[in-house]
């Protein structure tokens, strides 16, 4: 039998293809079938139209030994996979038996009654076997479309990701046959302070497509997330040497750019790196209003590292509660370097915390002006040098795109102090070199 070294994803709905939902199953079946070894070579998106679906379906089958369906199997007029399935084997719907029983037996169970519709979910293909759903009433499909080595497994699955995920665990990772001379193992590392062109001309060949592992890349809000795949011969061992020693290669070249693993979150990573230093933190938060404060107590144990924080978004307040002059407000505006300098000490001493920092600035829509447009921050960090530094950003973006960069930016420059890195490295966004300012 063909190995399933390919794979296709085929999603059904008017409501994917209307933009009203967004397709999690698609991204949850690439990345399980890529964690497998097997590559998925196309994904398709189609409306509840039959003449489409099975079109699609069949161009699908071409493509690949394997082929995933997503939706499509409840009871209406618009759940024509089981249809478009039947056509694309060139084979008729007949009921079966165990699924009408079942069916019976599941509604009698819970007081409901039949409805003609639900007749629809009994059927099947003649030649395809159903797959029993443990958590919905509609049950999966699998069908094969061609013959012989140009055969493909089709596989089709509920559409709420919850039957989905159950019914592929149940009935499809059993079924499949993965290459076996494959081994696959993935890493991921955060990098900051480097942009993506900056970090490609840099790491030169490592980043060659038909290297292994292949090393890629992604960006979200100002941190690269570099992939080192490696999908090839050798045992998970062989897998793992080769991934350690791209490692050992990649922290030679970046240095402290690299904040860590990739499979932890920016605040997961300072909660700990502030653990291992012995240190705590303390935020003093105006326009992002506690964000930065709720992104690290998301982190279980946080507490140890962690002291807590002010949310001082009125003037009056970064007065009351940091110890901000007045006066320097008045003379500066909230939304500058001075501030956040201030805002910054003035946190560290009420609260005795090792570190603190400090946002402040304007994240829109309105508030911005020639001089301090939206998405101008000030983030100041207290308790490293005998000043604190503070950087000024310009970040693009929504409102909550300012706030998360903001705070995301935040832990950015905390990273660098804890490894005293000299000069500091820029961070995206911002303007100018880090000062350490007088308040
Ligand atoms: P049902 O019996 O629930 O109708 P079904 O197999 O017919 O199952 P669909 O009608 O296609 O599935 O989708 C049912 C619901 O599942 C959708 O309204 C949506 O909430 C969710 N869903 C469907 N497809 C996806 C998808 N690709 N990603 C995320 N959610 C989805
Ligand atoms: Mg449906």
């Amino acid at each position: 039998m063909t190995p399933h070294t390919r794979a296709c994803i085929l999603s059904t709905g008017d409501e994917l293809i209307t933009g009203q939902l967004q397709d999690t199953n698609m991204r949850w079946l690439a990345s399980e079938l890529t964690i497998m070894g097997i590559s998925v070579v196309q994904c398709a998106t189609v409306p509840d139209d039959l003449e489409t679906l099975t079109a699609t379906m069949l161009r699908l089958t071409t493509c690949a030994p394997l082929l995933i369906v997503s939706g499509g199997l409840g009871p209406t007029e618009g759940d024509l996979t089981r249809h478009a399935l039947a056509e694309a084997m060139s084979d008729q719907l007949v009921t079966d038996d165990a699924a009408q029983r079942w069916l019976d037996e599941f509604l009698r169970s819970r007081g409901r009654n039949w409805n003609a519709l639900q007749a629809r979910q009994t059927l099947r293909p003649s030649r395809a076997r159903m797959l029993p759903n443990a958590v919905g009433t509609a049950p999966g499909l699998h069908g094969v479309v061609g013959e012989g080595v140009l055969g493909c497994d089709v596989f089709c699955l509920p559409g709420p990701p919850n039957e989905l995920s159950a019914m592929w665990r149940a009935s499809v990772l059993p079924a499949l046959r993965p290459p076996a001379d494959q081994t696959v193992r993935t890493r991921l590392l955060h990098v900051i302070g480097i942009g993506e062109a900056d970090l490609a001309s840099k790491l030169g060949p490592m980043m060659a497509r038909t290297r292994l592992p292949l090393i890629g890349v992604t960006a979200s809000q100002g941190v690269l997330t570099l992939r080192l795949r490696y999908a090839g011969p050798g045992s998970r061992l062989d897998a793992d040497a080769a991934i350690d020693a791209d490692v050992a290669a990649l922290s030679a070249q970046l240095g402290d750019n690299i904040l860590g693993d990739g499979s932890l979150s920016t605040s997961e990573l300072m909660i700990a790196a502030l653990g291992r230093a012995g240190k705590t933190l303390a935020v003093a938060e105006s326009c992002t209003g506690g964000l930065l404060g709720a992104m690290l107590t998301q982190v279980p144990g946080s507490s140890t590292s962690f002291s807590g924080g002010l949310i001082v978004y009125s003037n009056g307040l970064k007065t009351a509660l940091a110890g901000v002059p007045s006066e320097l407000i008045a003379e500066h505006g909230a939304v500058s370097s001075q501030v956040a300098a201030a805002l910054a000490s003035g946190a560290r001493e009420r609260t005795a915390a090792s570190y603190a920092l400090a946002i402040t600035g304007i994240a829109g829509p309105d508030g911005g002006s020639v001089a301090k447009p939206v998405g101008t921050v000030y983030i100041g960090l207290a308790g490293g040098a005998t000043e604190p530094e503070v950087r000024h950003f310009r970040f693009s973006g929504t409102r909550e795109d300012v706030r998360a960069r903001a705070a995301g930016s935040a832990l950015g420059m905390l990273h660098f102090e804890l490894r005293q890195t000299n000069p500091r490295p820029k961070l995206l966004w911002q303007q100018g070199d880090a000062q350490t300012a007088a308040c």
